[in-house]
């Protein structure tokens, strides 16, 4: 059994946080391969080791001291060594770097800083083998990943080493100079590094207890989802709950190793397990009809009407004029003489009048209608399948709550339902999907 833990950067950003992650480490013997984020805040007034690094960069490009950033950078590594008591003299690597740092260096360089040294006093700590990102994470210049060579160098340190600490969030491209991800990287790192180890499971520990069914600023105190398939945590995290990004999940998901989501402050909650596939769903009377309830604002519903719309080929011609503009299309609802979409506010942008202008022209109707401020609102659940007459209780929930639904769409494969309603709605749409079908 192999498992690789990654902790995020709340995970480790003090002496503290550090003994936490080894006493999760330590209990588990399978947890043989280790990926650390940067220090992050220890309170909400502090700062991210990252935000620290990107702001010394942005002193040394305007020619402005970073001496003071520099500083506090230093102690906070110096201070995790004294307070675990390791030996590793952080100060001279530091001191040797702070004096390569000129305006010329690398931006990517620079940042990826904060992983390597946390990762550094992490390896030490644990007394893991130390495997630096820039000899086991191969990235094209474009930012994408060569797995095969990944895979290699992970297997080979495995080889040669029981445990590992890889730092998070960098590479080296071809030319041999550090690549650092998009931000939260770290995440991506511990999941190609899973992939390439051929990993049992791939746990995320973080500083809550799983994702949770709805969003905390609208519903109080949402329950975590325990177990959640890859496709509909696609749905949720689509249709706006903020979860894991995508890129981060794909090497694990196409590898079909399971991911599960763990809290660091508080390691005895199981978190959220996301599987490929859920075997056995268990009595469906002990689970909840909907896995998760996610959604946005600020969409727009356009409706364009012409007597036979069909043949008139106004719905091609019109989806056309939407792709060369760049729109999404989030639905559609059609009518013999009339059709419907819906659109993000965003991306219709300031073409929004340019858009309807040329749908007129090419479709040689004047009958276009815009209504702005809709908002979209999502049930996932794989278990809606099973349940004949769960739309039905879903809106009849909706309607006695004084929901008026504008749009209703739902996937073929059953696994969400979607619903628009007016902006004024969404928080009420939401508690009442989350209350109505948390419950059996
Ligand atoms: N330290 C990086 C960031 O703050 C990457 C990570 O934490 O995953 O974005």
């Amino acid at each position: 059994m192999l498992k690789v833990a990654k902790f995020g950067g709340s995970s480790v950003s003090d002496a503290g946080q550090f003994r936490k992650v080894k006493d999760i480490v330590e209990s588990d013997p399978a947890r043989r391969i280790v990926v650390s984020s940067a220090c992050g805040k220890r309170s909400r007034e502090d700062h991210k080791m990252t935000d620290l690094l990107y702001l010394c960069h942005a002193h040394l490009t305007y020619g402005v001291s970073c001496d003071d950033i520099w500083r506090s950078i230093c102690d906070r590594f110096v201070e995790i060594r004294d307070n675990l008591g390791l030996s590793y003299r952080v100060e001279n690597d530091l001191e040797s770097f702070r004096s390569r740092m000129n305006a010329d260096m690398s931006v990517d360089e620079l940042v990826s800083r904060g992983e390597y040294f946390t990762s550094r006093l992490m390896a030490e700590y644990l007394g893991f083998y130390f495997l630096d990102a820039k000899d086991c994470i191969f990235m094209n210049f474009d930012g994408t990943f060569d797995a095969g060579k990944i895979a290699s160098s992970v297997q080979e340190a495995l080889e040669r080493h029981d445990r590992i600490v890889v730092p998070g969030f960098y590479g080296r491209v071809p030319s041999g100079k550090i690549k650092v991800m998009s931000r939260g990287g770290s995440d991506i790192t511990g999941a190609l590094v899973a992939a390439a180890a051929n990993a049992d499971l791939y746990e995320n520990w973080t500083d809550v207890s799983g994702i949770l069914m709805a969003d905390p600023r609208i519903v109080e105190d949402p329950r975590p989802i325990p177990k959640i398939t890859y496709a509909e945590l696609r749905e949720l995290a689509f249709m706006g709950a903020s979860v894991l990004h995508e890129d981060s999940i794909q090497p694990v998901k196409e590898a079909l190793i399971p991911l599960n989501i763990r809290n660091t402050n508080s390691p005895e909650d199981p978190g959220t397990m996301i599987v490929d596939r859920v075997e056995t769903e268990g009595s469906v009377e002990d689970s909840s009809v909907i896995t998760g309830v996610s959604g946005r604002r600020n969409f727009a519903f356009i409706t364009v009407r012409k007597r036979n719309i069909i043949s008139n080929s106004v719905l091609r011609k019109t989806l056309e004029i939407l792709d060369k503009y760049n729109v999404p299309v989030e639905h559609i609802t059609l009518g013999l003489d009339s059709f419907a979409f819906v659109a993000s506010q965003t991306a219709l942008g300031a073409n929004m009048y340019d858009i309807i202008s040329e749908i007129q022209r090419t479709t040689a109707t004047d009958n276009v209608q815009i209504e702005e401020n809709i908002a979209l609102v999502a049930a996932v659940g794989r278990r809606m399948s099973f349940r004949p007459g769960t739309s039905g209780k879903f809106f009849s929930a909706l309607g006695s709550s004084g929901v008026n639904i504008r749009t209703i769409s739902q996937s073929a494969d059953e696994l969400s339902i979607i619903i628009g309603v007016d902006n004024s709605q969404y928080e009420k749409a939401v508690r009442v999907l989350y209350e109505g079908f948390t419950k059996n």
